[in-house]
């Protein structure tokens, strides 16, 4: 079964009752594809999935079973996973600033790796978690990314990143290594072979103080629209690792979130209205918006393809050849800003047909809202479910 046929599947079987609602499906085959490309690419690096990212229960469990770890980053999120029967060990928390009380739930539920890049975090660690790992975040900016991070994240990497290796040595606490994190979506490959030679510094630098550092966490960014990208990546920090890191006992771990989550789920709506303008642009109106899961659109839009399944009455009846015409589509919300992607060339279609959109499983459904009532969209599968669930079905 693919996506389109799927689609067509459950849009005809909710017509029968009456049900028009957006919904999205959700290829697990397709997450078990992108471990599989990370392991052949990064056989060494151990994916820590970035929850936050696309929180859906079954995606958390098809990467537990292949073996990663996890990335998280509240209370919350620990606890999400914890109840998928996966070991602390295998968490980080990699979130730099925490509440008191999630770091109190870390300590308590054993979860001890955690990222910090402020000395007031470590006293707050040395506080309420005396006995976690703490792991150094350093900046480290790609010269490009879709979401930059460094602004708000990360201790610089000369004397403010030294000065917390002596600030841990002072307090007694179990430095282990360090991270970083280019930021989210880059094609700025190189730079994590920069920032890795950065870590090896500190590595040496922490040497005087009696650590020996054994973690690098080279954090998320990666692109996942495109399976062959990884490879590039891979070019630089492979190298990188092998040129300051070779035959020593060191862990290597990353945290994607996109690259595992961006090309598994689809998004289908449905063509409420269709206007024009005076010049002839044609604006669509569809079921869901900026304020459901298009709300990382504006970002992603250079990676998403819309397929249409055609439903309109119109079209049954008709041999007209759909034209290309310069549109825009709009969200379901009253807001004028629900505004999902402007001025593209597209054929045109109708009032009630179906719009695919795929690339859709990044920073997508976790940040929607039913902001006047429009609520999320039902999730459905491909593949095969594991865990707690069953065989997809719709
Ligand atoms: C958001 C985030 C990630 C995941 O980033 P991607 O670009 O989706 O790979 C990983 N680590 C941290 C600390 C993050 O904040």
């Amino acid at each position: 079964m693919d996506i389109l046929k799927l689609a067509t599947t459950i849009i005809d079987r909710n017509h029968s009752y009456g049900i028009d609602d957006p919904f999205y499906i959700l290829d697990l085959n397709q997450v078990k594809q992108k471990y599989q490309n990370w392991i052949e690419n990064l056989p060494q690096i151990i994916p820590h999935y970035a929850v936050k990212c696309n929180d859906d229960e079954n995606i958390l469990n098809v990467l537990k079973n292949c073996g990663t770890g996890f990335d998280c980053a509240s209370k919350n999120e620990i606890e999400k996973i914890l109840k998928l029967y996966v070991d602390p060990s295998r968490i980080i928390f990699a979130h730099t600033v925490k509440q008191v009380s999630h770091l109190k739930f870390a300590a308590e539920k054993g979860v001890e790796k955690m990222t910090f890049d402020t000395e007031a975090e470590l006293q707050k660690i040395k506080q309420f978690h005396p006995k976690a790992k703490v792991v150094l975040r350093i900046r480290f900016d790609a010269a490009k990314s879709l979401f930059e991070l460094g602004s708000k994240f990360g201790a610089e990497p000369k004397m403010e990143a030294r000065r917390l290796v002596k600030i841990c040595k002072e307090l007694e606490l179990n430095l282990i290594g360090v991270s970083f994190h280019v930021g989210s979506g880059t094609v700025d490959y190189e730079v994590f072979g920069h920032a890795i030679d950065e870590v090896r510094e500190i590595f040496d630098y922490a040497k005087n103080y009696g650590y020996e550092l054994h973690l690098v966490d080279i954090g998320g960014g990666f692109m996942g629209h495109d399976d062959k990208l990884l490879k590039n990546y891979a070019y630089f920090i492979n190298s990188a690792i092998e040129r300051n890191f070779n035959d020593e006992n060191i862990k290597i771990i990353a945290e994607p979130g996109q690259y595992f989550a961006i090309s598994a789920m689809s998004i289908v709506t449905q063509i409420v209205l269709k206007k024009y303008s005076q010049n002839g642009h044609v604006h669509y109106f569809i079921n869901d918006g900026v304020y459901g899961s298009f709300r990382s659109i504006y970002s992603y839009n250079q990676f998403v393809n819309v397929t249409v399944i055609k439903k309109s009455k119109i079209h049954e009846n008709s041999s007209k050849i759909a034209e290309q015409k310069l549109s825009t589509i709009w969200g379901c919300t009253c807001s004028s800003r629900d505004k999902i992607i402007e001025n593209i060339m597209m054929n045109e279609v109708e009032i009630g047909d179906w719009l695919i959109f795929n690339n859709m499983g990044a920073y997508s459904t976790v940040l929607s809202t039913d902001f006047n009532g429009f609520a999320r969209g039902k999730m459905y599968y491909l593949g095969m479910k594991v865990g707690r669930g069953k065989l997809a079905s719709i």
